[in-house]
C-alpha cells in the first residue's frame, strides 16, 4: 500500500503547491486565523471527511478512521504566520501587509491537507484511526497546543509525529534526535527601583541604570559558575530601559529577558537563580524590586522507539540522502505538550531552496522553502503512519501467539 499512497502523493505534489500558495498569500497571525482554519475545515467536508471546528481556539481536527482495527495515530500541522513583512518577489508573496508565512507553517498544512486526502482514499486497507491536528497559534505563547488538548484533541491517541520543513538544510535530509530536541523557552523581566535624582547629586539617589548594569554582569554567572556544564542552558537579557534626560538619575529599570533550557530541574534552577542574584543586587544597591518568571514552552522531548520509527521510514524514501542526528535546538515549540501526554517525536525535513540566493533563516523577510520537501514530509508521515499500526499488530499476534 506505500507504494501506491507514494505515487498518488507525487502525483499530487502540484495540489499541495497550490494550498501552500494559497496560504502563503492569505497568512493570519496567531489566535486570529479565521479565515486559515475555515479554509482546512472546507477541504475536509468537501472530501466527506470528519471534521471538528474550534477545537481550544481556533483548531480543527478531521478524522479518518480504517476500515481495520488498530492504534491511533495524530499527526500535527501548525497554520499560523508571523508579524513580518514580506519581502520576498515572488507572485505568491503575502497579500496581507506587515503578516507573512515566515516559518513554512503554510507548508506544513499543506503536506497535511493532501496526505489526509490521500490516505483517505485507501480507507479499505487502513488499520486504526488516524487524527489530523492543524493546530493554530503555534508562534505566539501560550500558543495552541495547550488548548487544543485540552478541548480533546489527544483522546484516544496512541501515538503523534509531526515535523517542521527547515529552509536551512538541504533538500533530501531528514534530522531526527531522540530525547530533547527542542528548548524550554521562558521570558522573565525585573524591574529594579532605585530613587532617581539630579544627575549632579548621585549620593542622594539609588541610581537604578547602575544597579541595572550590575545585575545583568552577574546574570552571567548563572550558566558560566551555578548550571552543571553538562546542561546546556542560555540567559539572556534582550531589553534593558531606563529612559531619561542626559541630566537625570533614574528611578527604574526595566529588564527583560529569555531563558532556555532542556533539563526541567535547570530550568527550576535558573527561575530561582535569578532572583537571589536580583535579590542581592538590590539590597547592595538600595533598591527595591520587582521579578516575573513566566514560563513558555516547555522542551520537546522526543521518545525513543517512535524517533527509530521515523528514522526507518524515512530512509525508505527515494527523495530521501540523509538522515542523520541533528544537534539541540535552542528554538521552542509548542508540540512538547503533546510528547508531554503521549508518545511520538518531531522531527525537520530538510528544505532549503535550490537557488542558494534565496536562502533565508526561518523569520526573516524573504524566508522561502523548496516546496519538494512537503513531498518528503508527506511520505514520511505517511509511512510513520502505515507502519506503526502494522508495526503493533504485528506484536499483538506475536504476543497471542
Ligand atoms: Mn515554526
Amino acid at each position: 500500500m506505500l507504494k501506491e499512497l507514494y505515487q498518488k502523493l507525487e502525483e499530487r505534489w502540484s495540489e499541495m503547491v497550490q494550498i501552500r500558495r494559497y496560504l502563503h498569500q492569505h497568512p493570519e497571525l496567531s489566535f486570529q486565523e479565521k479565515q486559515t482554519a475555515a479554509y482546512i475545515a472546507d477541504y475536509y467536508r468537501a472530501l466527506g471527511i470528519d471534521v471538528r471546528e474550534n477545537v481550544g481556539g481556533n483548531g480543527v481536527v478531521a478524522t479518518i478512521k480504517g476500515r481495520l482495527p488498530g492504534k491511533t495515530v495524530a499527526l500535527r500541522a501548525d497554520f499560523d504566520a508571523l508579524p513580518i513583512q514580506d519581502e520576498k518577489d515572488v507572485e505568491y508573496r503575502s497579500t496581507v501587509p506587515g503578516v507573512m508565512h515566515a516559518c513554512g507553517h503554510d507548508g506544513h498544512t499543506a503536506t497535511l491537507l493532501v496526505l489526509a486526502k490521500t490516505l483517505n482514499e485507501h480507507r479499505d486497507q487502513l488499520q486504526g484511526t488516524i487524527k489530523l491536528i492543524h493546530q493554530h497559534a503555534e508562534e505566539y505563547a501560550p500558543g495552541g497546543a495547550k488548548p487544543m488538548i485540552e478541548a480533546g484533541c489527544l483522546e484516544g491517541v496512541n501515538v503523534i509525529f509531526g515535523t517542521h520543513l527547515w529552509s536551512t538544510e538541504k533538500l533530501g535530509r531528514v534530522l531526527f534526535r531522540t530525547g530533547p530536541i527542542m528548548a524550554a523557552a521562558d521570558r522573565f523581566e525585573i524591574i529594579i527601583k532605585g530613587s532617581g535624582g539630579h544627575g549632579a547629586q548621585p549620593h542622594k539617589t539609588k541610581d537604578a541604570i547602575v544597579a541595572g548594569a550590575q545585575l545583568i554582569n552577574d546574570l552571567q554567572q548563572i550558566v558560566s559558575r551555578r548550571v552543571n556544564p553538562i546542561d546546556p542552558a542560555v540567559v539572556t537579557i534582550g531589553s534593558f530601559v531606563a529612559e531619561n534626560a542626559f541630566n537625570v538619575i533614574a528611578d527604574q529599570a526595566t529588564l527583560i529577558g529569555t531563558v532556555r533550557t532542556f533539563n526541567p530541574e535547570v530550568r527550576d534552577f535558573i527561575e530561582k537563580e535569578i532572583e537571589q542574584i536580583v535579590k542581592g543586587v538590590c539590597l547592595s544597591f538600595g533598591c527595591e524590586y520587582e521579578y516575573r518568571f513566566e514560563r513558555g514552552y516547555p522542551a520537546v522531548v522526543n521518545h525513543s522507539e517512535e524517533t527509530q520509527l521515523i528514522i526507518e521510514c524515512a530512509a525508505d524514501i527515494d527523495e530521501v540522502h540523509n538522515v542523520e542526528e541533528i544537534e539541540l535546538q535552542m528554538g521552542g515549540e509548542d508540540f512538547a505538550y503533546y510528547l508531554e501526554k503521549v508518545k511520538g517525536t518531531f522531527f525537520f525535513t530538510g528544505a532549503a531552496p535550490e537557488n542558494a540566493e534565496t536562502l533565508y533563516p526561518h523569520h526573516h523577510p524573504k524566508f522561502d522553502f523548496n516546496e519538494k520537501a512537503m513531498l518528503i514530509a508527506a511520505k514520511t508521515l505517511a509511512s510513520a503512519t502505515i507502519r506503526y499500526n502494522r508495526k503493533h499488530s504485528e506484536s499483538a499476534m506475536a504476543a497471542k501467539r
